[in-house]
């Protein structure tokens, strides 16, 4: 078994945390890698499992300090991956997931890391905008920033080597289960 990094990438919307969590359940040799942020914790978001919520100060100060593999600015917060994490993991073997958005998945292409990079795609603008509003926990101007944002990355989903559609979750489970298997065999 090779140890590879796979990158999971998606507009917001996409379902994308369902699916990661449904194929960290049943892929027990991946490890998720805990991202740094700078959003204020959602309801029942716990700090350490969901993300390491930092302040903004913290966040340039692991930046400045080379400690972050990747980062970048979504949505007017700060998120990134940490690089001493990522290649511990590495160097032990283990597999890691990286569910970052488009532009920290362009740095880790460019890293020489040579990830598996894996773009989640809504079957629709439309369910994806129903999916927005369902969630319920964002404002209305939240909504249309990440409906525009939302666009911007779906244009970018060529640069990714495998596309899933989340329409059917247990069918995306499936496929993205199938990627990593064949993936990591090798
Ligand atoms: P949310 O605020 O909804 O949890 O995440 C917003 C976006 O930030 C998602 O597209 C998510 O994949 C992305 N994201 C989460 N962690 C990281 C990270 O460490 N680096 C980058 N570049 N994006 C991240």
């Amino acid at each position: 078994m090779a140890a590879k990094l796979f990158i999971v990438s998606a507009p917001s919307g996409a379902g994308k945390t369902t699916l990661v969590n449904a194929v960290l359940k049943r892929c027990h040799g991946l490890v998720y890698s805990i991202s740094h942020t700078t959003r204020k914790p959602r309801q029942g978001e716990v700090h350490g499992r969901d993300y390491f919520f930092t302040d903004k100060a913290q966040f340039m100060e692991m930046v400045a300090s080379g400690q972050m593999l990747e980062w970048a600015q979504v949505h007017e917060n700060c998120y990134g991956t940490s690089g001493l994490f990522v290649q511990n993991q590495l160097a032990a073997g283990q597999s890691v997931l990286l569910d970052i958005d488009v532009q920290g998945g362009r740095q880790i292409m460019d890293s020489g890391l040579n990830p598996v990079s894996i773009f989640i795609m809504p079957p629709s603008l439309e369910i994806l905008e129903q999916r927005l509003r369902g969630r319920g926990t964002d404002a209305e101007e939240v909504i249309r920033k990440r409906l525009d944002n939302a666009k911007g990355e779906i244009d970018q989903k060529s640069f990714y080597a495998h596309v899933v559609v989340n329409d059917v979750l247990d069918e995306a489970v499936a496929e993205l289960i199938d990627i990593i298997d064949r993936e990591t065999a090798n």
